[in-house]
């Protein structure tokens, strides 16, 4: 297998990394990078060989999703959630479908993301409360989800609704530009992932042809755990943007132990104290890395136990990365608290970790359900 944190880490130096300062004080979706992953072909890597992309699996959409995190967690979430969005749909798109989104992804250079979150529901995402009426040809929604990564930039949004009396679960793949589908970007003020646009997204009256409901087979699509191989991806995502966040951090805070000297020249690092947070830092790092990269393995083994491994390195991610990001702020000083070096950007992004669907509480609930052999929903 080609490595691709390496691939994407060589790309993340050179044309993520060096914006990342900007994209959070702007507060504007990274454009031009989006458009720089496209032409690279980050966006195929899941798109089966046959139609042009690397039909490469759960480990490369860890790998590539870690290596931009590290460059920059607004980069690696919006990336991260394409994947997902792709991977649902190649799982269990119709045929026609499928043709159209991968035409889209590797010839048009276009990306997706994912939209279930709703007011109303939170972070139980599987209980939508959209209205939908369908006929034979066409169907309406009416409704609205509340944090839209990616909102206004994506070429698709996989939105979850109603699961249908007749056939049962279904998400929907709404186009960009559909008629009815707006997004008020004024609402997304975040206090870190500045530049991920997750911003309300409205469908009112939207009338869709019948070919972008996508319904869910479980058994035709041989689906092996409790959740579908979107949940999965989107948590292995998840844990990668907060490992690639958590390496940040620690590098960030030994870098500043070095360089800050006191009178007579005895630097930061030079303080035990301090040597015990950094010591922290670093395995915390070493654990989240380790984790993902087992879990993402077991995954691909189709193991039985794969899934509950995958929360576990999800929830260890955020948790590592938010103790972390806190201890490296005790690390930097005041000269970190007043905005003199990364750490402050690094904690905000990192505040976010724990609160994305499914939440660290929820999949600690499912974690202790699952291994006591309970229904997790
Ligand atoms: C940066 C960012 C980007 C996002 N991007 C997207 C996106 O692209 N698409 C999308 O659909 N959503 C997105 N979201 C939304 C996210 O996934 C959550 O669904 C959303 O943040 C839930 O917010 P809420 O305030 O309604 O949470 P609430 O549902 O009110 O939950 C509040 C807290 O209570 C806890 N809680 C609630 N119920 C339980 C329970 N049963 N057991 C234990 N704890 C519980 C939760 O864990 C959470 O910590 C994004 C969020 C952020 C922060």
């Amino acid at each position: 297998m080609k490595d691709y944190y390496k691939w994407a880490k060589e790309f993340a130096v050179e044309y993520i990394a060096p914006f990342a300062e900007e994209i959070d004080k702007t507060g504007k979706f990274p454009e031009e990078i989006f458009k720089k992953i496209a032409e690279e072909g980050f966006f195929k890597i899941l798109v089966p060989k046959e139609f042009g992309g690397d039909g490469e699996e759960v480990t490369a959409h860890a790998q590539v999703t870690r290596a931009f995190s590290e460059a920059c967690a607004t980069v690696g979430l919006c990336y991260t959630m394409h994947n997902v969005a792709l991977k649902f749909t190649l799982t269990f798109g119709r045929e026609e479908i499928k043709n159209q989104v991968i035409k889209d992804v590797v010839e048009n250079k276009k990306f997706m993301t994912l939209a279930r979150s709703e007011f109303g529901t939170g972070v139980h995402v599987f209980n939508s409360q959209l209205e939908i009426k369908n006929t034979d040809e066409y169907s309406i929604i009416t409704g609205a989800k509340s944090m839209i990564t990616s909102a206004n930039h994506a070429s698709y949004y996989l939105i979850s609704v109603p699961a249908d009396k007749e056939k049962g679960p279904v998400n929907w793949l709404i186009p960009y530009g559909a008629e009815g589908l707006s997004f008020k970007e004024s609402e997304w003020n975040g206090l870190g992932m500045r530049g991920n646009n997750s911003c309300p997204m409205y469908m009112e009256n939207m009338k869709l042809d019948n070919k972008y409901a996508v319904y869910i087979d479980r058994k035709k699509a041989n689906q092996i755990y409790p959740v579908n191989i979107d949940v999965i991806f989107f948590m292995t995502g998840l844990a990668a943007v907060y490992t690639g966040l958590s390496r940040t951090i620690y590098e960030a805070a030994k870098e500043h132990t070095l360089s800050r000297k006191y009178p007579g020249d005895k630097s930061l690092a030079s303080i035990e104290t301090v040597q015990l947070h950094l010591s922290q830092l670093f395995n915390n790092v070493f654990i989240s890395e380790s984790l993902l990269e087992v879990a993402a393995k077991s995954l691909e083994n189709g193991e039985k136990d794969a899934f509950e491994k995958i929360m576990s390195a999800r929830v260890t991610a955020s948790l590592n990365c938010v103790d972390s990001a806190t201890l490296a702020m005790r690390i930097g000083g005041g000269q970190a608290y007043n905005n003199k070096n990364s750490l402050a950007r690094l904690l905000r992004d990192a505040f976010a970790a724990p609160v994305m669907f499914p939440s660290v509480d929820v999949l600690r609930n499912w974690i202790a359900k699952v291994i006591t052999g309970q229904n997790i929903l």
